[in-house]
């Protein structure tokens, strides 16, 4: 594996790659790798001859009080990692690399970045959109992989490469879980003992909404209404939201029908988590 120093370095490696006629995978990651990133970088080999995985904390994306300073970082272990999976190339750009000065042009996402996230985030989209499109510039990968654990910025980042004409595949990977069902996360770093073993309170919650949505019978508000219910049982949870939207567009539904996601987002103390279950309703 080859740790670029630069984006000139990267975009050298890369067309020496494609001169070869290698097609390219990229992941883009913030590091702190779990299986949930390796899962991503497993997949891009598996369907790619040349694999590159970016690490970088997007400062863009996080808002004023979030947990920038403290995100997890471990550049020595997530080298050794992505090493240990094969990957060609590791791209750990600094900050002023991504966003030297006098940057000031941005990528403002519309339509599924309104609600939800985008709702409670503000600008964290427009912060994701931006880098991604950048690292996409750089990379001019094939194909790029991202993880259903983030379905909204999947989707918001599925229109802008549509409403842009990028000339690549954007492929969601499912979602890896804990043994217990907790959705892997760097954030999952911050729980103590007792926060990790009530975090599983996000997947029960739900797993019972994608139990009673199966039906096709049950209202928007009856499922929210059950995952509220089941979540409350874990004093030590709050909920943000929850929330079931047609997988294509992120648009609410009331009357849940075809590819849907159930999603949740909550707090285990000051640790703010997110989860989402997937499903199709045939009825
Ligand atoms: P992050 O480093 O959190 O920005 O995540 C980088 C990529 O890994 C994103 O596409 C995430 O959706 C994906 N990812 C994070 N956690 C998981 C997981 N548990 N399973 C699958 N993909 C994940």
């Amino acid at each position: 594996m080859i740790t670029a120093g630069g984006i000139d370095e990267v975009r050298r490696l890369i067309g020496e790659a494609k001169k070869a006629g290698k097609t390219i995978g990229f992941v883009p990651t913030m590091g702190a790798l779990h299986e949930g990133h390796l899962s991503l970088v497993r997949r891009a080999k598996s369907e790619c001859d040349y694999v590159a995985v970016s690490v970088f904390v997007n400062p863009t994306q996080f808002g004023e009080g979030e947990d920038l300073d403290k995100y997890p970082r471990d550049i020595e272990k997530d080298s050794a990692m992505l090493s240990a999976e094969g990957t060609d190339l590791l791209f750990f750009p600094t900050t002023d690399d991504m966003y030297p000065d006098g940057f000031d042009t941005w990528v403002v996402p519309g339509g599924p970045a309104s609600i939800l996230e985008g709702e409670r985030r503000p600008g964290h989209f427009k912060g994701v959109c931006t880098v991604v499109l950048k690292l996409f510039q750089i990379v001019s990968p094939d194909k790029a992989f991202f993880g259903q654990k983030d379905a909204q910025q999947f989707t918001v980042l599925n229109r802008m490469v549509i409403d842009l004409n990028l000339a690549l595949q954007m492929i969601e990977c499912p979602i890896v879980r804990e043994a217990d069902g907790l959705a892997m996360s760097s954030r999952n770093a911050y729980l103590n003992s007792k926060e990790r073993k009530a975090a599983v309170i996000f997947n029960q919650a739900i797993t019972r909404g994608a139990e009673i949505i199966k039906d096709g019978n049950s209202t928007r508000d009856q499922v929210i209404t059950e995952i509220s219910k089941v979540l409350s049982k874990e004093p030590l949870a709050r909920l943000d939201y929850a929330e079931i939207v047609n997988a294509e567009d992120f648009s609410v539904i009331e009357k849940p029908r075809g590819v849907v996601y159930i999603l949740i987002a909550g707090f285990i103390g000051g640790t703010r988590l997110i989860d989402n279950i997937k499903l199709k309703i045939e009825k």
